[in-house]
């Protein structure tokens, strides 16, 4: 049968007006706020989806459902691989919460906690307990997701070690180094976090966890291990024991993303030491840190939640283009800026 010009005309408008505004060949990257964990869903244009920690546990299951709600929003109805940086609270106490929601199907780490207390072995066990009814896959320095063409994830750090050799487009001295100290901190989870590095097209990110200022030595010293990158989600929510100048000076990033809490992570180092790189442009933020006031914060247009309480949750997005462009839009307030 053949319809009639007029009604051929309007099926052919209706069927344009279901593709989607934004075909599907972009990053797209939310971070969901977990009030200074992290909890960071990456989806690939493939199709793909990597959530990278997945928050506290307790306050009425608060971080599992923002995620399962952002989950929703990305049209995902599983998580394909959940990567969890490291067994501390604000990372991995949220995935039991998590998996009654949402199914994942791989769990990516770097195997055992080291912190044997009984706090340390009630989480990790707890994560455990729904690891075991999944795939699990043990990542160390130098392997690379087993993700689909697109989106190349290498892992930089994990269990306290990290690449020996330096990723394509690193390698030059670092002269940051000749000034680089180490801190007194305790050589703890946040140590062995599992760090990882992502490139789509031209564009490129870095996560690192709560990978320490110590172990940022030999990724950044002597010679830089990582090129610079489009965007730096910030290590350790932007706290003093992560984010060495000599680190920050290596990734070079245009734009930081910063994790952090209303009253947690921000240090005001962190500000300093990123506005000391030459051309950086924002650093976005998920709150405004209290305890680092008006003078270090960022405007309020890039901060995703401005009050202390009530909070609301808002997330920030990122849309990575293969081109290297990319954007970032608040949840807040709509703003969004092109990069
Ligand atoms: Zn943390
Ligand atoms: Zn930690």
């Amino acid at each position: 049968m053949t319809l009639p010009r007029t009604v051929a005309a309007l099926v052919a408008t209706a069927v344009l007006s279901i593709v989607p505004a934004q075909a599907a060949d972009d990053l797209k990257v939310w971070f969901v706020d977990v009030e200074g964990g992290q909890a960071t869903l990456f989806l690939t244009p493939a199709g793909e989806s990597i959530l990278v920690d997945a928050g506290w546990p307790g306050f009425g299951e608060r971080d599992a459902q923002r995620i399962a709600a952002t989950a929703k929003e990305a049209g995902i109805t599983a998580i394909d691989y959940m990567l969890v940086t490291h067994f501390h609270m604000d990372h991995v106490g949220g995935v039991p919460g998590l998996v009654a929601k949402i199914p994942v199907r791989t769990f990516v780490d770097h195997g055992d906690s080291i912190e044997k207390d009984a706090e340390g072995k009630k989480l990790f066990d707890a994560y455990v307990a729904v690891r075991d009814k999944a795939k699990h896959l043990i990542v160390k320095p130098g392997d690379k997701l087993p993700l689909k063409a697109g989106v190349e994830w290498t892992i930089v750090s994990a269990g306290g070690k990290s690449i020996q050799k330096p990723l394509k487009g690193a390698g030059k001295p670092n002269p940051l180094c000749a000034t680089y100290k180490k801190r007194d901190a305790n050589d703890d989870e946040n140590g062995q976090s599992t760090g990882s590095f992502i490139r789509f097209g031209k564009f490129t990110t870095i996560d690192l966890g709560d990978l320490l200022w110590n172990k940022e030595e030999a990724l950044a010293c002597p010679a830089a291990k990582i090129p610079a990158v489009d965007v730096y989600i910030t290590s350790h929510h932007g706290m003093n024991m992560s984010g060495s100048p000599s680190f920050v000076n290596m990734v070079h990033p245009k734009v930081a993303i910063m994790d952090n809490g209303a009253r947690k992570g921000g240090t005001a180092e962190a500000w300093d030491t990123m506005h000391a790189v030459p051309g950086i442009q924002d650093i976005w933020q998920s709150h405004f840190a209290v305890d680092a006031g008006k003078d270090h914060n960022s405007p309020e247009n890039v901060i995703a939640n401005v009050a202390e309480t009530p909070d609301s949750g808002f997330s920030l997005k990122l849309l990575a283009h293969k081109d290297g462009h990319f954007e970032i839009s608040n949840a807040r307030n709509g703003y969004e800026k092109k990069y």
